[in-house]
């Protein structure tokens, strides 16, 4: 892991981007204690078209809109995909990413299969790290503060016609993040509507995805759930994912979560959990989960925990979930998993423990 970076920095030496910075800085404006999530960015955004079969000069331009056609194919057809990842600042005033490698490789699988161009990796990590120079006061010390990152890619060919577009833009846009406490969540198991199907895009960061899951989210909502946890489309027997986090269940002291299939992003923070309860001695079960075990496991009194997990909340934990007419509370507990498996993340994140698996890159 350590050569790979390494082989990236040597490649980052060899060509220029084109910087124009923003006249004044916007931060003064910034209330940082009451950052309501991706709502407020930073003075800067990376931009690169590909035109013509090739990705042009990538530039660095002050954070601004965009102008693009009425026609533009990701309006009419959704080709577009994204990323999200966060930068951090130790006390020292070091800047790291945490395991970069993973999001460039999955916004260029992401790409694939939406039949996009894959993105060179010495402009990705280019583009971060110039952006992050650039808008470094932005990223504010102290454990659960971030700048949240969000790498884009969109059609924006002019042309009605279904089929991929010839003109894309990548862009990197930056956000403040604060450590952000949501509470406990309630959720429901899906019954009847889908996030995604066999052979679908389900494992690709896909906007269309996304857009998916707000009706019946905003169902789960109204019956008081504020979000639902994805079964498979064809049984609705099998837990898969939230809408933006892979989901653990913790039955007497096993942790359990579904395998990554073509219907389940393979998060990043799902992988390095899964690594963590490892080192720490956490029994974890790859496998497939069902709605059934787990409710028979609530019922015994066997369920002690249930948590999202994902870069933006890191883990998010459950207190109850509903299937059927039946709503299920998870106990109160001491000794949650969720709240070590944070803090061991958190840690490796703000350079404050050993990193013995790599993960950490330090933006220079
Ligand atoms: C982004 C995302 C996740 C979490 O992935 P991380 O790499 O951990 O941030 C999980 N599920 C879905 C559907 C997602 O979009």
């Amino acid at each position: 892991m350590q050569a790979y970076y390494l082989r990236i920095m040597t490649n980052l030496n060899t060509f220029k981007i084109d910087i124009t910075k923003a006249e004044q800085s916007k931060i003064n404006q910034v209330d940082f204690d009451n950052l309501a999530f991706g709502r407020v960015f930073t003075d800067h955004m990376f931009v690169c078209d590909f035109v013509d079969g090739v990705w042009q000069q990538p530039k660095i331009t002050p954070y601004q809109p965009l102008t693009i056609e009425p026609s533009a194919r990701v309006l009419h057809y959704g080709q577009a995909v994204f990323e999200g990842m966060k930068a951090y600042k130790d006390d020292q005033g070091k800047v790291w990413l945490f395991r970069p490698d993973q999001n460039f490789k999955r916004i260029n699988t992401s790409a694939a299969r939406l039949a996009m161009p894959e993105f060179p990796e010495s402009y990705f990590f280019k583009g971060l790290e110039e952006l992050l120079k650039l808008d470094n006061q932005w990223i504010k010390s102290g454990v659960g503060n971030s700048l949240y990152l969000r790498p884009f890619v969109i059609a924006t060919e002019p042309a009605i016609a279904a089929s991929p577009a010839n003109a894309y833009k990548f862009m990197i846009i930056c956000s403040p993040a604060k450590a952000y406490y949501t509470g406990k969540v309630r959720v429901l198991f899906a019954e009847k509507y889908s996030r995604s199907a066999n052979g679908g895009v389900g494992f690709a960061k896909a906007a269309g995805n996304y857009a998916a899951q707000f009706y019946p989210t905003s169902l789960a909502q109204k019956e008081g759930f504020q979000q639902v946890i994805w079964t498979d489309a064809n049984t609705h027997e099998n837990l898969e994912e939230a809408g933006t986090m892979n989901t653990f269940f913790r039955v007497n002291d096993t942790l359990l979560t579904a395998p990554i299939s073509d219907r389940i992003l393979d998060g990043v923070t799902r992988k390095s959990l899964v690594q963590l309860a490892e080192d720490l001695n956490i029994k974890c079960e790859v496998r497939t989960v069902t709605v059934n075990e787990i409710k028979t496991a609530a019922r015994n009194g066997e369920l002690k925990e249930i948590f999202g997990a994902g870069t933006a909340a890191v883990i998010s934990p459950i207190e109850a979930f509903k299937h059927g007419d039946e709503v299920f509370e998870l106990p109160e507990i001491t000794d949650s998993y969720a709240n070590l498996l944070k803090t061991s993340v958190l840690n490796i994140q703000h350079n404050l423990s050993e990193d013995k698996h790599g993960w950490r890159y330090e933006v220079k």
